[in-house]
């Protein structure tokens, strides 16, 4: 066997490896970065793409959790609706808002969230730097392709409304386990550093098929939503990590909660960029419809 394919073989290609920079013009990067309070780390219940336009009480929640937060030079957000054969990172200067979804109102379609992409313009600096320090965790390749879906700018509009700070976006590998996932975003941990903000965005209950539509504006849940919604939080606040990541040993109420990954796998993200000292904070704690919850946790 040839080395190619051994590294094929073992998901590493050659190919999907870029080059980008040197060790010593990315240090040069983040060392030019503002130096900021270290980041904290929020993982946002995202729900329906509506909360990009309204004004309820989830969207007044995230803007508080930022209101007293020293501006970010950059954000990181890792989307439930990204997922790839790969790890991706976004390396455009000028990312585009995407609406991926289908028959909301008008109003929605037209919203425009133009954040820049790297915060060097002209260069994929960030997203470089971010390429690197994930690489030995899987394959990464940096994208010029995607932007900023409904998962990232539904959120972060909120949190900073003039678009000011640039965004990018980390996609979901759907060849990773629960584990591998959690492993990758701790590599990401000294971002916290410089003045990066690392967001989750899913919803750790997240059952559409399962949705009782004429309750969807109400409060309220399905015994088995609330039952693994409250391990989760207990969990989360207990530091608990191994049984997070080991959700799908968890019985029945977890089979219903979380019947594909994709909206869970970014709470795992921000778990994983616990740091000693964060005291886990837990807030917009409902549910919605029977089987979605809305419920958000910021590290830090
Ligand atoms: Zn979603």
């Amino acid at each position: 066997m040839t080395r190619k394919e051994f590294l094929y073989l073992s998901g590493v290609t050659t190919t999907s490896i870029p080059v980008v920079n040197s060790l010593q013009s990315i240090q040069k990067i983040t060392d030019s970065y503002k130096i900021t309070e270290r980041m904290p780390v929020l993982f946002l219940g995202h729900g329906s793409p509506m909360n990009g336009i309204e004004d309820n009480e989830f969207v007044r929640e995230f803007k508080s959790q930022v209101a007293k937060l020293e501006k970010p030079n950059a954000i990181i957000v890792v989307s439930a609706h990204w997922e790839t054969k790969g790890t991706k990172v976004t390396a455009m200067d000028n990312p585009r808002t995407i609406h991926d979804f289908g028959g909301f109102p008008k109003a929605l379609y037209e919203v425009q969230y133009p954040a820049p992409g790297s915060p060097a313009p002209g260069s994929p600096a960030l997203a470089g730097e971010i390429s690197n320090i994930v690489q030995p965790t899987g394959t990464v390749e940096l994208d010029h392709n995607w932007g900023l879906d409904h998962g990232a700018w539904t959120v972060v509009k909120h949190l900073f409304p003039n678009a000011d700070v640039p965004v990018i976006q980390l996609s979901l590998d759907v060849s990773l386990s629960p584990m591998q996932h959690y492993e990758l975003a701790k590599q990401l941990k000294s971002l916290r550093d410089k003045g990066i903000l690392i967001i989750g965005s899913g919803n750790i209950v997240h059952n559409l098929g399962m949705i009782a539509w004429n309750k969807l504006n109400q409060n309220y849940g399905y015994d088995w939503a609330i039952e693994a919604n409250s391990k989760m939080k207990k969990w989360i606040l207990d530091g608990d990590h191994k049984s997070l990541i080991e959700y799908k040993k968890q019985g029945k109420a977890f089979e219903l909660a979380v019947p594909t990954p994709e909206h869970y796998l970014p709470l795992l993200y921000t778990m994983g960029l616990k740091q000693q000292g964060d005291n886990p904070i837990i807030f917009n704690n409902k549910s919605l419809g029977g089987s979605l919850t809305m419920t958000s946790v910021k590290l830090g």
